[in-house]
């Protein structure tokens, strides 16, 4: 158990083991209960359900949730012509969809590994390793297709009724264990890119077979060959095989099995043959997506280094990573990992190396800002670490980790009165934790000291 120190550790380089415990900072907890009741009518089925969330709700889900889940994903790729893609396919389809109204938004997100998902409000990424392995446009659709339809069957608001904030503070116990049990292996591999799993976690396999359903549908609507839905299970089934790490997050929101593909088949042989001549647009996805291909190798050897990791293998993923790095010296998801790595090692200084290039790189995304603010906190530098804070904020407004942090990093630059201000505000959350217990006993210190705080 780590016990905060008794005076303010100011200007103090921190342990491994206390630059860890700040490393394990995670987003659970950061969710909104205030839900109201009622019943309301599925747009998909018609039928009268009950439904914990309002539309109000769902946009409300997105707008504090979904930049935070990017930035997890090492924000949006730089292609303008990509996003633009993206977003024009996805409309299309999102415009003939059951619930045309819905804010739908669309981007490339840096995320190596093989995933796309969907906020209840249609805030939609898709990751680069999923961009690489897709063959065509009518592939890209049955994906966004399949998204669609779990917005519009609005399978995040009946989950939530299903308690999805149980979840939520589950997973967030299993983080902190995950602390206590502590390798440094466990706890790089729990680093960004896990939130997903707890915010987004798993669809019914009746959810799934309904998007499936409803995906083809729009798919064949837009003018797309419906085909692409079989070509889309394929490729998921045959990387399930050859890499299974990188899709691990993809089949924790989306479970996957033999039987959706063999139904893609005989829903396309019974309802979509006369589909058949639609075109795949192979041509136009191959052009918008050059800039991905051109990154095969970066990607796929940063797909390794989270097999490594996986693994607990963190020289391996290391070496993974600097190879990935020679490919692409500016690849801002490798420069993140790296540097987290290099912190999870007692490196603050290679660590600071990585971040700064990784800032450099992608001046407006937000992780490389926490990481530094973790980076300064650790090595002694409280007030750069406060900058750092001050500018994620910016970026990402919100966020509890940030909160807590904040907290911390006045308190080491021995300013008490702001720092209770934070550590209270993260109190206020209501989340209980490592770093709330902290924050309590901070606050419970200075208030016998000088009861008027
Ligand atoms: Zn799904």
């Amino acid at each position: 158990m780590f016990h905060p120190p008794s005076r303010p550790p100011s200007s103090r380089r921190y342990s491994r083991r206390e630059t860890l415990w700040l490393l394990s900072l995670t987003t659970a907890g950061w969710a909104s209960s205030s839900l109201l009741s009622g019943c309301s009518v599925n747009p998909v089925t018609g039928e009268q359900q009950l439904m914990l969330m309002s539309p109000a709700q769902e946009l409300a889900v997105d707008r504090q949730h979904a930049p935070q889940q990017f930035s997890n994903d090492f924000g949006a790729v730089q292609d303008e012509a990509l996003n633009r893609y993206l977003t024009r396919v996805g409309q299309e389809m999102a415009q003939l969809s059951h619930r045309p109204q819905v804010p739908y938004n669309y981007r490339a997100v840096n995320a190596t590994h093989v995933n796309a998902y969907t906020f209840p409000a249609g805030s939609t990424a898709v990751t680069r390793g999923i961009l690489l392995e897709m063959q065509n446009e009518a592939e890209l659709a049955a994906l966004l297709g399949h998204e669609l339809g779990h917005v519009n069957a609005r399978h995040a608001a009946q989950r939530q009724t299903r308690s999805l904030f149980t979840q939520l503070g589950l997973s967030g116990i299993g983080y902190l264990s995950s602390y206590y049990s502590q390798t440094a292996g466990m706890l790089v591999n729990s680093l960004g890119g896990v939130t997903s799993k707890a915010l987004l976690s798993s669809y019914s396999r009746d959810d799934e077979r309904q998007a499936d359903a409803l995906g083809m549908a729009y798919m064949a609507k837009g003018g797309h060959n419906p085909a692409g839905m079989v070509g889309l299970m394929e490729l998921l089934s045959a990387q399930s095989k050859q890499k299974p790490n990188a899709l691990e997050t993809m089949f924790a929101t989306h479970p996957m099995s033999r039987e959706r593909l063999s139904t893609a088949k005989r829903r396309f042989q019974e309802s979509y043959r006369n589909h058949q001549a639609a075109p795949n647009n192979r041509a136009r996805y191959m052009d918008h997506t050059a800039t991905i291909r051109a990154q095969k190798p970066t990607i796929e050897w940063i797909q390794k280094a989270d097999t490594a990791l996986a693994n607990k293998q963190v020289s391996q993923a290391e070496s993974c990573l600097a190879k990935a790095l020679k490919s692409t010296e500016d690849d801002y998801t490798a420069l993140v990992k790296m540097a987290k790595i290099q912190l999870a090692k007692g490196d603050a200084r290679g660590a600071k190396r990585y971040v700064e290039l990784a800032k450099h790189s992608y001046p407006n995304e937000a992780q490389a800002l926490h990481v530094a603010a973790i980076t300064n906190l650790t090595s002694g530098n409280p007030s750069a670490a406060h900058e750092d804070l001050l500018a994620y904020e910016r970026v990402v407004p919100g966020n509890p980790q940030t909160t807590f942090l904040q907290g911390k990093a006045l308190d080491d630059m021995q300013r008490p009165s702001e720092a209770a201000r934070y550590y209270r505000a993260y109190l206020r959350r209501g989340s209980r934790d490592a770093y709330s217990h902290y924050a309590q006993q901070r606050l419970q210190q200075w208030s016998q000291t000088n009861p008027q705080p």
